[in-house]
């Protein structure tokens, strides 16, 4: 069968197994797999029993017994390189039920839309990628190199359970490439994204009556002065790869149309969230301890010792106050001119008549511990409709064009590497 006859027979696969693929999609989201607590057999079982169904097999690997991650890989018929695939299982928890209209538990399909808590983040996109996976292995014959399905159990706390145990200890899914399918935009396709510093202030005075503010320095005021002094850190000038810098210029309209205005400003400089200050015991007492907890977003291109260096300068002029770093992941990106890139957009342009734009992803995404382990890793999924609000839901027609080109674009990707 010829490489285009092959894609033909996908999207005819894709055309008759809709309805299959909504079923899957709505049985996926009444199998409330809320973390915390994070408990998803029943959801895992969802996936395990398509895969059993389609005649594939698969394992489950845990370290925690109730968050099982799922693997399951397809041997093509030719040498080729190796595509993972990765999406996560577990959702946000949903603590407003009274708020939505429907229930966050129930898989309504309801005109066009199915609904649930975590159909949009992102289990549209793990089944999206299920199928995907159903589909490329009825053509494993005549399909170069090999295919790797993950779907785990924790993305939602940080990983630690999921991807992050995947990539340490199962170096089997690592590949050559890796496929998420993230919610973001159809219309962009995502090749990095910013990292995360967290870093606690905490700033210690005597403190007294608050009569007697001759007494001792005020913890509290001494915080508003420092939390003002921190805002350099906007203004540091970021260090950028040519073609990095490139491609996020070339997206940034697309940015700012889907994250609305100043998106793409925000993704290339150091954004400083302060998410918690806690100081002060009673309105006539002078503050002796003040904490500050701050959120720093550190571009692609740069590294966490630009902004720690900044940072400390800073205090520097601060003695009463202490710095900890309480969470660090490095900014990661793959090249935006990777031919995942080109397979991804042409298979949109094919089957939806646009074609993506590739740019970064100002939040987190399990991509990242690919990049981290060298693995190029790209993301590319539905609209993130109501993520983490009331009425999540996904649009099926866009989720149809997103399942289209996952599936096609994974196909051309393999077929390309074996032919470069
Ligand atoms: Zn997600």
């Amino acid at each position: 069968m010829t490489i285009e006859a092959q894609r033909a027979q996908l999207l005819r696969w894709i055309e008759a197994e809709t309805p299959d693929l909504i079923d899957v999609l709505a049985r996926f989201a009444r199998a409330a797999s809320p973390n915390p607590p994070g408990d998803t057999r029943e959801a895992t079982g969802v996936l395990a029993s398509r895969l059993e169904q389609a005649g594939q097999s698969y394992c489950t690997v845990a370290l925690l017994a109730h968050a099982p991650n799922l693997i399951a890989t397809i041997e093509g018929g030719h040498p080729g390189k190796h595509l993972v695939l990765n999406g996560h299982i577990d959702v946000f928890p949903c603590d407003d039920a009274h708020r939505w209209n429907h229930d966050p538990w129930g898989g309504a399909v309801v005109d066009g839309r199915v609904y649930g808590r975590g159909v949009s983040d992102m289990k549209n996109g793990t089944v999206a990628l299920l199928f995907a996976h159903i589909w490329l292995a009825r053509l494993a014959d005549t399909l170069p190199g090999r295919v790797t399905l993950t779907a785990v159990s924790d993305e939602e706390t940080g990983g630690t359970w999921g991807a992050q145990y995947l990539v340490d200890r199962h170096p089997e899914v690592l590949g050559d490439c890796l496929l998420n399918a993230e919610p973001g935009a159809p219309t962009t396709i995502r090749f990095g994204e910013k990292g995360i510093l967290r870093l606690a202030v905490t700033v210690r005075t005597p403190g007294c009556h608050g009569a007697y503010t001759h007494k001792s320095p005020s913890a509290t005021r001494i915080a508003a002065r420092l939390v003002a002094a921190l805002d350099a850190v906007t203004e540091l000038p970021v260090a950028m790869e040519p073609e990095v810098a490139r491609a996020l210029d070339e997206g940034a309209a697309e940015m700012d149309r889907i994250h609305l205005p100043g998106a793409a400003r925000v993704m290339r400089q150091f954004s400083l969230n302060l998410g918690v200050v806690r100081g002060g015991t009673k309105v006539n007492m002078l503050p002796g301890e003040c904490r500050l907890e701050f959120d720093v977003r550190i571009p692609p291109g740069e590294r966490s010792g630009t902004v720690m260096a900044e940072i400390e300068r800073i205090l520097a002029a601060f003695p009463e106050a202490t710095l900890e770093v309480t969470g660090l992941s490095e900014p990661t990106w793959s090249s935006p001119k990777h031919p995942m890139v080109t397979a991804l957009a042409e298979a949109c342009s094919a089957t939806c008549g646009f074609r993506p734009r590739a740019i970064a992803s100002l939040a987190a995404t399990d991509a990242r511990k690919w990049r981290a382990k060298g693995v190029p890793a790209f993301t590319y999924g539905t609209t993130a409709t109501n993520v983490a609000m009331p009425d999540e839901h996904t649009d099926i027609a866009e989720w149809l064009g997103v399942v289209k080109t996952l599936t096609l674009g994974a196909h051309a990707w393999l077929h390309a590497e074996a032919g470069r």
